[in-house]
């Protein structure tokens, strides 16, 4: 948790560093965004979220215009060939706008900062006089977070790489930042970005990059890459590239196909559920979750095969199964959120009974293997009360707190603590304060999560009716009896 003393002094930083905007507009504005955020079911420990922010949008803003193209229109169209190409890595991407509608620049990155991103991508085309020409991208400065400079240098050379090979388009600076001259500073005291998106990026530790892939003013340019679809998707195709070497993408692995399911089963050893689904391509394993009806996915297990048993299940419950299929990119971009069903067996046991020696006797048998037994008791009253607590080893328990002439009724259930479970999530705190109003910044981190399931057997409401009535006996049972009393004495 971050202490509410600097929430508080980077929201005060926060209003230092955007002063002239309007605070309120935080509240309400934008996000005619892409919808939602990432479902964490899909957040593996490798998975990135990426914003591509399309330059510019509305009516005003077009951009640099030139030949007949407007910036603002290329922009969009690139920024949906970045998402498609960088989504088939298995990356997580979102879009700062989906259509022509303007956005604030500091919201760009506040749409960034509200979804958990790991990286902001700008797509913009450059604009200057007729001769300049070639590929340059923007990177934050030196101030206030060194790892978002250097997250962003890395990909900003990888992006140089692709979109050179890929178009054939140098620039005589092609890496370059810029720091303000108006006097903006970090709330450490330096300096701040000269670019909007950048700066606001930072102060959510985001980096941040903008993509210039050409000069929609050169005709060379333009020809090259920006006069025909095909043109426009090489583009878009050549920075998702890029961007995904940068992030620490294999570009040789496409994301996981989502697991299809088959089925849920008993498999009629203990409670046990057997769930089964189909190979996906380009998998390497599955993680497997449960929920009860009305209750949460929650992750039960991991398999490197297309079947997992869960060992978890506890008897006379319905449970729903779903897979989420991973690599080392991280994981498939949608599950079947509706899953497959199961409902383990009953499993009550038998208790026998009988009143000897002024004790009530119990015993029972059970192939399972519990850790222990609680043994409940009810008298006139109707009411179960526990009476006691036995090793999982013992199938006998003799209940001597009994009256003469009294009626009493027993059942028994069995408890076994699962193994705990522990696995690895990322965290969701950057969106979570943005629920909560509060912008935090947002500092990546994974989460460990522990289940302790506990495995219990069925009862029935009345398993067995002792009376504790030594006349009420057979002839034969009151002989046994003092044979053995004869015997022991
Ligand atoms: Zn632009």
């Amino acid at each position: 948790m971050r202490p509410l003393k600097s929430i508080i002094s980077l929201a005060l930083a926060g209003v230092l560093l955007l002063a002239g905007t309007p605070v309120q507009a935080e509240a309400g504005a934008l996000y005619r965004a892409d919808e939602g955020y990432y479902d964490p079911m899909l957040l593996g420990e490798h998975d990135k979220i990426v914003v591509i922010d399309p330059g510019h949008g509305g009516p005003w803003e077009t951009g640099a215009c030139s030949g007949g193209l407007v910036e603002r229109d290329l922009n969009l169209k690139i920024s949906k060939y970045i998402k498609q190409r960088l989504e088939s890595y298995g990356c997580k991407v979102l879009l700062s706008r989906t259509y022509n509608t303007r956005v604030g620049l500091e919201d760009r990155a506040r749409y960034a900062a509200k979804v958990g991103a790991d990286a902001l991508a700008s797509a913009h085309l450059n604009g200057a006089g007729a001769r300049a020409h070639g590929a340059r991208v923007i990177i934050p400065n030196r101030s206030y977070d060194g790892r978002c400079r250097s997250a962003a240098v890395s990909m900003a050379n990888a992006l140089m790489k692709h979109l050179s090979k890929d178009l054939g388009l140098g620039a005589r600076y092609p890496i370059y930042s810029r720091y303000t001259k108006s006097g903006l500073r970090y709330p450490n005291g330096s300096r701040a970005d000269y670019f909007a998106v950048i700066r606001v990026s930072k102060r959510y530790h985001i980096p941040a990059v903008i993509v210039e892939p050409c000069y929609i003013t050169n005709a060379g340019d333009r020809h090259k890459c920006l006069t025909s679809e095909a043109k426009l998707r090489k583009v878009g195709y050549s920075e998702a590239d890029g961007l995904a070497d940068g992030l620490g993408y294999n570009l040789h692995l496409k994301a996981p196909e989502p697991a299809e399911l088959l089925d849920a089963e008993p498999t009629g050893k203990s409670s046990y559920i057997s769930v089964t689904w189909e190979r996906s391509k380009n998998a390497q394993k599955y993680i497997v979750f449960r929920r009860t009806k009305g209750g949460k996915w929650k992750e039960i297990g991991r398999s490197k095969k297309p079947s997992f048993t869960d060992k978890r299940a506890t008897y006379n419950q319905t449970y729903y199964y779903t897979v989420v299929s991973e690599n080392s990119n991280g994981r498939a971009v949608s599950y079947d959120k509706s899953g497959v069903k199961a409902k383990t067996p009953r499993h009550d046991i038998e208790l026998g009974a009988r009143y000897t020696n002024g004790k009530v006797a119990l015993t029972w048998t059970d192939e399972d293997q519990p850790d222990s037994y609680t043994i409940y008791r009810s008298g006139d009253d109707g009411d179960y009360k526990k009476i006691a607590t036995v090793d999982g080893d013992k199938r006998s328990y003799s209940d001597a707190d009994v009256n003469e002439g009294s009626i009493y009724t027993y059942t028994i259930r069995s408890y076994k603590k699962c193994k705990t479970y522990t696995y690895k999530d990322r965290n969701r705190d950057g969106v979570k304060s943005y629920l909560t109003g509060r912008w935090t910044c947002r500092k990546r981190t994974v989460v460990k999560h522990k289940r302790n399931d506990e495995i219990r057997s069925t009862y029935k409401k009345s398993n067995i009716t002792v009376a504790c009535q030594p006349q009420a006996q057979t002839d034969t049972e009151n002989q046994s009896e003092t044979q053995t009393a004869d015997t022991t004495q």
